[in-house]
Formats: C-alpha cells, structure tokens, sequence
C-alpha cells in the first residue's frame, strides 16, 4: 500500500495545497467504537480540510482518480461506518468548525460539520435555547456525525432524533459539486426530500459540511424519576403505563437488571440488587414540572421496590452523566462488547430484552441490554475479550440471531447506531426485494462509481 499511499498524497497535495493532508496516517483515524470489537481498517491518506472548498477540491480530486472517500466526524460511531476498508481517503470534518450564523431570536444556527453535540448545546443553552438531540458520547461525536447518522439519545422520546432539527444542509455530492438544500426557512415542500434522503446515510452519498439547525426555547425545568422492578416484565408494565396515563415524558429509559449490577457503582442512591431500572424525566415550565412529576410517580410507583426523583439540578446532571457512562461500564467488564441497537415495536420491548439474554446463553457470553424504552430501542450487548478470536466469532453469531429476533418482533436491525459495516447486509431480512433494489438505486443515483463510503451501509449480504 506504501508507494501507492504517497502517490495519493503527493497528488492530493498538488491539487489541494499541504495544509489538509497529513504526512502519515495516525492509527486513530482507521477505527471507531467499534475498535471494542477488533475492528481497524486502512487508508491511503487522512485529509484535514478547513474549509468547505477545500473539502470540494479534495472530493473532486478523489472522484476524479477512482479513490474512495470515507468521511468521518468525531469516531464514536458502534457501526465502524467511519472504519476505511481497504484504502481510500480518510476525510475528516474536526477542521470544519466555523458557526456561520446564529440568531438566537428566531432559534436557529448554521453551523460547520466539524463543531461537537456538546458545543452546539452549549451555544444554545447559553442563549437560553435546546438543540434536543442528546446522544451520549456528544463531547467527541460532530454534529455532521449526528445527522450522517441520524443520532438520537435519551431524549428523542419526546423531541425526534437529529434529522428533526435540520432545516438545511450544505453537503458536497459527487463528482465534487458543492450544493445547498434547504436553509434557514423552517418549510419547505418544493422539491423532493433530499435533506431527509442524506440524514442517515452514513457517509454513503456525499459528504456534510454545514448545517441549518432549529432550535427551541430550552424548557424551564426538568424533573426525573427513577423506579426499580423485580422483574423485566413489571418493570415494562410501567414503562407502558407511563404512555398509557398519556403522560407527556421526555426521556424514558430503561436498565435490565445485569446492567444496573454491573453500573450500580456510580449511582447516587441505592439500588436493590437483581433489579431492573425505569429512567423517565418530565419537563416544561416550573409549574408543569411540579404535577407531571407527580403523575409520573403515580405511574411509576405501582409495584415498584423503590423510587429516586432528585430534585437538585447538581443530582440531575449527575444521574445523566451516570446514564452517559453505562456504556463504558459495561464495556470494561471484559475490555469489549458487542453492542447492537435493535428497536421493536414498545409493547415487544419485554420480549426483546428476554431473547437478549437467551441469545448470550446459547452463545456462552454474558449478555445484559439498556436504553431507550419508549422507543423500544435496545442497546443488546454481548461482553466480549476482544483478544479472543472465539469470543469475537461467537458475538458476531449472537449478534446475528439478535437481528433475527428484531425483525421477528416487528422491528429493525438499526434504532440508531445505523448499519454501517457491522450490519452490513442486515437490511435484506427487513426489507422486500424491490425495496432493497429501490435503495441501490438511490445510491447508483448519488454516487455512480461507489467511492463514497465504499463497503458501508449495504442492503444485501
Ligand atoms: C458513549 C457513547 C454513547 C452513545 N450514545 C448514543 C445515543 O444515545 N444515540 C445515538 O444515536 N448514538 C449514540 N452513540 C453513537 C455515536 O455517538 C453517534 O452515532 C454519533 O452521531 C456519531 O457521530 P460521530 O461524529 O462520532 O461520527 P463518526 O463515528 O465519525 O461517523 C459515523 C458515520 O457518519 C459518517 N459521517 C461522519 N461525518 C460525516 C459527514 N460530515 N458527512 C457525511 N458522513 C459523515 C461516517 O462516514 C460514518 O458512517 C454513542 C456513542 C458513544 C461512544
């Protein structure tokens, strides 16, 4: 790969100028989250770019000389949708980071790919303003990674996942065409739904360099509640009682008892071993916050073996960034995991958090799942060695019978984390074949020679 690595760079560096490219390529560019599960890839360059014209020339140059393009954010994905596979150049938006504009009186922001999901909260908040989406890892993730992934996180129960929020996008198309869709304007039924088409695409269909944000008065309060069941079932009772009482939560999560034993370390109250775990939070105006955290308790505490609603906002954050931790937690039980984010239909949920259990026994790993319960999304995870070639092969079964069970229930291979290379090839259980060539079709439409994100995101095995 040598010879042909400097020849792309010195080529690159002809048509771009030194500054984007890097002289070698750093280790951390050729992996994602998914490095907890083996993963690595290899690339011919790593490319910087500054600007958006700058990213455009290096596009251009790419499409123009059959080299693959893999764009990548902040590397936080579980998909290894950002993971080059045999070469290509890695296209990094951290340099893109410029917020072109920000109107906090009329909620909205155009900002570059490259800024973080915490940034672009932080900005907002300070204006007294919320950009919901909320997936955790959002110190490291980009907003282009977000919406290139269509990310959601705890709080797309009540506010949708990213793409809900994106009125406009700056995006580089092949064979190197900078173009605008959407914008500032809050509607927009002209055209075909392009942005909705490049949300989600996982780098497949060109690259994100800016974007059009809504954003939404941040509510006044916010009030969570936590419950604790003996049982998976009383515990998804509860989660649908909360819908059932129509009340109107923001957050609804859910541990299943492995989980709280293996993250109960960090949490601030007490909870009862072998138990299962109800995450549910209110918000809105302070007076809202008062009796719909009332309600929520009312709901919550039917057969619950205790409830933990902090009320400070110190306790809060804490409980969050608790939550924002589980992953980590359970990932250095053994130093890896598999970790896939089926969702089913919610009044499934019981059963899918069962047959994750069940799925490990057959394949000898330990197996515990948390997540999004009101958006019967599961984060199934299978503890691995990531050194054990056994482990890893057993996982990669596991996680094929959990996809199985998914579309089994009603659901999808993918909530969230989207397909990227893991999942490669999932989509054909979920989906009719003319379906599945109607996607192929999308992508020949967007990217006729397949030098975006080569290898990703693919409808058949
Ligand atoms: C601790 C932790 C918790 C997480 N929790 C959640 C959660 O609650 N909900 C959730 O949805 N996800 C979650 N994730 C997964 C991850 O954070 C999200 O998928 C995130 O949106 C990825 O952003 P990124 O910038 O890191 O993208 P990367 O990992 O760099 O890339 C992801 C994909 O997007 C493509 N891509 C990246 N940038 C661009 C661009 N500018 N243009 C085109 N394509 C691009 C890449 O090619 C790749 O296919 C979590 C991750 C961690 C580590």
């Amino acid at each position: 790969l040598s010879r042909i690595d400097e020849a792309i760079r010195r080529e690159l560096r002809m048509a771009v100028g030194d500054a984007p490219i890097l002289d070698r390529v750093p280790s951390h560019y050729l992996r994602d989250e998914t490095e907890a599960r083996g993963l690595n890839g290899e690339a011919d360059a790593v490319a910087l770019p500054a600007t958006a014209e700058e990213a455009q020339t290096i596009v251009a140059w790419c499409y123009g000389h059959d080299v693959p393009i893999i764009p990548r954010g902040g590397g936080t994905g579980f998909s290894g949708g950002a993971v080059p596979i045999g070469g290509g150049v890695v296209l990094s938006t951290e340099r893109l980071r410029a917020v072109r504009s920000f109107d906090p009186l009329l909620w909205r922001m155009n900002v570059e790919a490259g800024r973080t999901t915490a940034e672009v909260r932080q900005l907002a908040r300070e204006s007294g303003l919320l950009f919901p989406p909320d997936p955790g890892g959002g110190e490291q993730s980009q907003i282009g990674g977000n919406i290139a992934t269509n990310a959601g996180g705890p709080h797309a129960f009540k506010y949708g996942v990213t793409g809900h929020w994106i009125t406009g996008l700056e995006v580089i198309v092949a064979p190197g065409e900078l173009i605008s869709l959407g914008g500032a304007q809050r509607k927009d039924v002209a055209g075909y739904d392009l942005i909705s088409l490049l949300v989600g695409s996982e780098g497949t269909l060109g690259l994100i360099t800016a974007a059009w944000l809504r954003l939404m008065p941040a509510p006044a309060s916010s009030a969570p509640v936590v419950a604790f069941y003996t049982e998976i079932d009383s515990g998804c009772e509860a989660i649908e009682r909360v819908l059932g009482y129509g009340i109107p939560v923001a957050a609804l999560e859910y541990l299943d008892p492995t989980t709280v034993e293996l993250a109960t370390a960090g949490f601030r109250a007490d909870a009862p071993p072998g138990s299962f775990m109800v995450i549910a939070e209110v918000d809105g105006s302070a007076e809202e916050v008062v009796y719909r955290r009332e309600e929520l308790i009312g709901a919550l505490q039917e057969d619950a073996l205790s409830i933990y609603a902090p009320l400070e906002g110190a306790e809060i954050a804490a409980l969050w960034q608790w939550r924002e931790g589980v992953s980590l937690v359970v990932q250095a039980v053994r130093g890896g995991k598999v970790s896939e984010d089926i969702a089913v239909p919610v009044d499934r949920l019981g059963q899918a958090i069962k047959r994750t259990l069940e799925i490990g026994q057959i394949f000898g790993l330990r197996a515990c799942s948390w997540g999004h319960a009101g958006d019967g999304n599961l984060h199934s995870t299978f503890m691995i060695d990531p050194a054990s070639s056994e482990d890893v092969q057993a996982a990669t079964e596991a996680a094929r019978a959990l996809f199985a069970v998914a579309i089994d229930l009603g659901g999808t291979v993918s909530g969230e984390h989207g397909v990227g290379l893991v999942k490669g090839g999932q989509l054909a259980r979920q989906w009719q074949p003319a379906g599945l060539r109607l996607h192929e079709r999308v992508k020949h439409a967007l990217d006729p020679k397949g030098l975006f994100n080569p290898g990703k995101k693919l409808a058949r095995p």
